[in-house]
This record gives C-alpha cells, sequence and structure tokens, in this order.
C-alpha cells in the first residue's frame, strides 16, 4: 500500500468550492517546497460567476479575520472588486434598543462577500464571486478544473472517481463536497457526513439611509429564532436567519417580527434570492482512510460561525499530513483526527455560550443587567472591554468559543454583572 505522495501522482479534488480551492492551494504550494510534482485535478460542475443559485454556495459571505491573516500568509489578497463591504461594527438589536460593538483592533478586519455572481434577480453589474477568485488561485498554480459533477467514486485498489462520462483513477482523494449534497463516495468509504440543520437567507436592496459597514443582529422574534443578521454586500443586504422550523415564508415573518418593513423599505417583491441551505452542526465520522481524506464542512466546521475559515484551516493540516506524513489511515488518524477533534471540542464551548445568551435573553434583569455593562465598559479604553469581546467573538467566528466561555465566567466578569443587576 502506498503511503507517500510521489512524483507524477495523480490527486482528484472532489468539491471546488473554498474547501477545494484552499485543498489544491496548499497542496501546491507544499508539493514544490518538498520537491514533489503531483497532478491536481479540480472536479467542480458550478459556475460560480452565474448569479442566484446555480452559481452560488449559499452563505452569508462575510470572512473571518483568521482567514484573511491566513490568505495574506500565503500571498492572497482579495481584490476591492471581491470586498462588498468592510464590517467594523455589529449592532445588537433588541426590542427598542440598539447596542453597538465596535471591531476590538484594526487587525480584526472582516469583510462580506458574494460566494457567487450576487442575487437571482440582481441589478447590473454583477458582484465578483469569492469562490471563483479562489478556484483561479488554484488554476493559477497549477490544477487542473474540470467542469463535471461527480456520481460516484468506487475503490478498486485506490479511489476511481466516476463522472458519468470518464472515469478517473486517482493516488489520493480529496472530499470537498461540504454538506449541502450528497456525498458520492461509495459505501466501502464507511463515510457518514456531519448532522445539519435548516437555515434561511435572502437579499434586498440597500436601502439608501442602511449603514453599509455594520452587520445588524437580531433575536427572539419571531419564536424560534436563534439569530437573524442583516449583512451588508455592496448594493444589497444579505439576511440569514438561524433557528427552529425555518421555511422560505421564515424571511417575511422575521421582518414583521422585527418592525423591518419600512426601514428596510420591504415588500414581498424586494425579495431577490432565496434559499433555505444547511449548516453543519456536528462532525463527519469515518472521514478518514488511506489514500483518502475530507475536507472542510464535508469533515468539521466550526459552529454557526467561520465555516471558510475552518475550510481553509483544516485544508491546511490536512494537506501539511498528506505531504509530510503521508496519505495513510495511520498517518490522518495521528495527526489529522486530533486537529478535527480540537474543533469539535471547541464547539462544545460554542454550544454553552450559546445556550448562555438564549438564557440572557429570556431574563429581562439579566439582559438589561448585561447591557449597562457593555455600555459601562464602552467608556473605558477598548482594550479593557470584555463583554464586547465576548460578543464580537460569538458573531464573528473571530476567537476560539472556549476562550470566549472562560472569560465570560471569569469572576470579575460574573461580578460585574451582577454588580449592574438592579
Ligand atoms: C445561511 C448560511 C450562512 C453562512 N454564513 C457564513 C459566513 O458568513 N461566513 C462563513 O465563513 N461561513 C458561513 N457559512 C458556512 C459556509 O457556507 C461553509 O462553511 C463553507 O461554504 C464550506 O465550504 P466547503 O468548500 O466545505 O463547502 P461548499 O461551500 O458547500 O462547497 C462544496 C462544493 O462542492 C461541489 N460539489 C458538491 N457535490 C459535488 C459532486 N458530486 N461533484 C463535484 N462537485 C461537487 C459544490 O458544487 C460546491 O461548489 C454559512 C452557511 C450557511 C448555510
Amino acid at each position: 500500500m502506498q503511503t507517500r505522495l510521489k512524483d507524477g501522482d495523480h490527486v482528484g479534488i472532489i468539491g471546488g468550492g473554498p474547501a477545494g480551492s484552499f485543498a489544491a492551494i496548499h497542496l501546491l504550494t507544499l508539493s514544490r517546497q518538498h520537491n514533489l510534482d503531483l497532478q491536481v485535478t479540480i472536479f467542480e460542475p458550478r459556475d460560480f460567476n452565474r448569479p442566484g443559485l446555480s452559481g452560488c454556495n449559499r452563505c452569508a459571505g462575510i470572512l473571518s479575520s483568521r482567514l484573511l491573516r491566513g490568505l495574506k500568509r500565503l500571498g492572497i489578497q482579495l481584490p476591492p472588486d471581491v470586498i462588498q463591504a468592510n464590517l467594523q461594527t455589529y449592532a445588537i438589536c433588541l426590542d427598542n434598543e440598539t447596542l453597538e460593538i465596535q471591531q476590538p483592533d484594526p487587525s480584526r478586519r472582516i469583510v462580506s462577500i458574494y460566494r457567487g455572481g450576487g442575487p437571482r434577480l440582481l441589478q447590473e453589474p454583477s458582484p465578483t464571486s469569492f469562490d471563483a477568485f479562489m478556484l483561479k488561485k488554484a488554476i493559477a498554480l497549477g490544477a487542473k478544473h474540470l467542469p463535471q459533477r461527480v456520481r460516484v467514486v468506487h475503490w478498486e485498489k485506490r479511489p476511481i472517481i466516476h463522472t458519468g462520462r470518464n472515469h478517473f483513477p486517482v493516488d489520493f482523494l480529496i472530499l470537498a463536497t461540504g454538506i449541502n449534497s450528497r456525498p458520492p463516495l461509495s459505501a466501502t468509504f464507511g463515510y457518514h457526513p456531519p448532522k445539519t440543520v435548516l437555515m434561511a437567507q435572502d437579499e434586498i436592496l440597500l436601502p439608501p439611509s442602511w449603514p453599509a459597514n455594520q452587520v445588524r443582529a437580531y433575536f427572539r422574534k419571531p419564536s424560534g429564532l436563534l439569530f437573524g443578521a442583516l449583512i451588508p454586500k455592496g448594493k444589497y443586504i444579505n439576511i440569514s436567519l438561524l433557528g427552529k422550523g425555518l421555511t422560505n415564508h421564515s424571511i417575511e415573518d422575521f421582518i414583521a417580527a422585527q418592525n423591518l418593513s419600512q426601514d428596510l423599505q420591504f415588500t414581498p417583491e424586494s425579495r431577490l434570492c432565496g434559499c433555505t441551505p444547511q449548516i453543519a452542526v456536528s462532525s463527519a465520522r469515518r472521514f478518514y482512510g488511506n489514500r483518502w481524506v475530507t475536507v472542510g464542512d464535508s469533515a468539521v466546521t466550526r459552529l454557526y460561525k467561520d465555516g471558510i475559515g475552518s475550510a481553509f484551516y483544516t485544508t491546511q493540516a490536512a494537506m501539511r499530513i498528506a505531504i509530510e506524513y503521508g496519505i495513510s489511515q495511520r498517518a490522518f488518524g495521528f495527526q489529522y483526527a486530533p486537529y478535527c477533534r480540537r474543533i469539535a471540542r471547541d464547539n462544545l464551548y460554542g454550544r454553552l455560550l450559546f445556550t448562555l445568551w438564549q438564557l440572557t435573553l429570556r431574563s429581562e434583569k439579566f439582559l438589561h443587567a448585561w447591557m449597562k455593562a457593555i455600555h459601562s465598559e464602552q467608556k473605558t479604553p477598548s482594550q479593557e472591554h470584555v463583554h464586547s469581546r465576548i460578543l464580537w467573538g460569538m458573531l464573528t467566528g473571530d476567537e476560539p468559543y472556549k476562550k470566549l466561555f472562560w472569560l465570560s465566567v471569569r469572576p470579575q466578569v460574573v461580578l460585574d454583572l451582577l454588580r449592574h443587576i438592579k
């Protein structure tokens, strides 16, 4: 059984979303540093330049600062036409009160992008797609793009990729199909994808008076809503909802319940796109083996936030192991599995934080204490802000949940909250 990659080996990457392109970029960058000549093919049927669902991998499109830092380290700078907005503040909108949380420092820059060619009913010109930009980067490094959907991957001493038209035996297979379509691995692989929940999202035109650099976050209404966000993206606003029982009508229900129709100049005709995509809420099982590994959403991602950043870092870890330690089940088991388990463990802290937040939202007394604590810390220098830092981290996925959780239960932080309870 071959356990190391060698010159001339063929690597097949299924899926050319962020995880697929990042995998090709990391693999080709590292293989060059190790004087290894690999043939890398990305199978991706979607044309990311097309507007609407056919060109889009369905997401709100916020890029975290840790992702931007990772890209910079690889020498990748996002061009201005890919960036739709520099997001400098989050506004927490609670009934009649709005709390502004500022970006903690300039190094924690976050931006919004379009994954595809913009909303289905878009107004020209079409925004530049982030996924298309990353795929182009992978191609520039030497990857070949085959615009074909993979029907199934069989195992015949090695992975054999079948597209319906052709079949491709590969020496190393990378699965990066995300969680919004059926994974094409045959049962022999034993792969079980992550569990998912539904989200709802749409795009509308940005009203002239609406802040173009601020994400607005809404809670509590309508019932079952965990989190609703309005994210400016150039000429548009993305509306993303996470909660229970979401359907295609949830956007209208949310706008009515939050009393936003007037401010957003919203009518049912304002909706320019609309989808109910899945988001991963657990890790995959049996997600690597001899000569194959899964990355991005197909393997594990951070809970609710920074999925694209997770795609970057899981592929970085997996590709480093493939080049430096080999492509055996043992190498991935020793090196890659612990990395993914750390993300899954961090998500447990994320769950705890979101539960604490839900409990806070249910108690008027506690909610007001917490709001007062934020108001009073905003009068101090920004490096002393703890409550705002926790919220910024939870809303953007910019810091590990574990760190934020322990910060939130520090005695000084709890005492500060208690001090503000009337
Ligand atoms: C509503 C919503 C909002 C989100 N907001 C954010 C956000 O603001 N920021 C953030 O970082 N993350 C966000 N996420 C998460 C983010 O979308 C994912 O974590 C990210 O897309 C994962 O990238 P991926 O490459 O693993 O999968 P995907 O982006 O799903 O890409 C998978 C690719 O595989 C291709 N594919 C699938 N099957 C096959 C096949 N059989 N053959 C060939 N190709 C195939 C697909 O066409 C697709 O291009 C959000 C998710 C949702 C649902």
